[in-house]
């Protein structure tokens, strides 16, 4: 049984989540910590509920949410996994970083890639990555079907849609990545997303303005 824990960081508001199940073993997603307090947010949590953290992986790799990976890979000496396609973009960050006011952040290297249709394991859960490009060329989400939840990164928002405006983003292909992906999940689903809070896809199928 796994238990989703988000926490919001840094100036954009960015969620990052810890997800462990009884084992203690947990994965931590998009970490976008950046404040001396919040790693310490996130180091406190981990070690209050004794976790083993396996592999940091990231939905994309806008700056909000990669600011803390290289610091949380030293941290817990753990493995970073994200798309080949968000290879550049990752690469990206260290040029406008410094415009955004983020002067301390340390590009961390890819150890593995994620690969749509292959899993995401710890302990004795898993995760299946679905690849949704459109906000960021190589996004991917993570789905876990006995739970009926997706980890969505910044493709759907509660009655929103991510940004296509950056590099390598495209407002057809984001569309066609919910529609044809997102959406073909049942409506029970929670989509817990990388800003704001949590929906459902019945939710955003019914409501969601850019989806209509
Ligand atoms: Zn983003």
């Amino acid at each position: 049984m796994i238990t989703i824990k988000s926490f919001t960081f840094n100036p954009f508001s960015e969620n990052t989540y810890v997800l462990y199940d009884e084992t203690g073993e947990a994965i931590i997603i998009d970490p976008g910590c950046y404040e001396s307090e919040e790693f310490t947010t996130l180091f406190d949590f981990i070690e209050t509920h004794k976790l083993t953290p396996k592999q940091i992986v990231n939905t994309h790799a806008h700056i909000d949410h990669v600011l803390g990976v290289q610091a949380v890979k030293l941290k817990y000496n753990i493995p970073f996994l994200l798309h080949q396609i968000e290879e550049p973009v990752l690469k990206a960050v260290k040029t406008y970083a410094p415009n955004y006011g983020f002067v301390r952040f340390d590009e961390p290297a890819i150890d593995h890639y994620l690969i749509e249709g292959e899993k995401v394991k710890f302990g004795r859960s898993e995760l299946k990555i679905i690849f949704v490009p459109g906000h960021a060329p190589g996004h991917v989400a993570f789905v876990n079907e006995p739970q009926r939840f997706v980890i969505g990164g910044d493709v759907l928002f509660r009655q929103s849609i991510g940004r296509t405006d950056l590099p390598g983003g495209n407002f057809e292909t984001l569309i066609d990545s919910i529609r044809h992906k997102l959406f073909t999940l049942d409506d029970d689903y929670t989509v817990y997303a990388g800003h704001m809070g949590p929906t459902t896809i019945g939710f955003e199928k019914k409501n969601n303005p850019f989806l209509k």
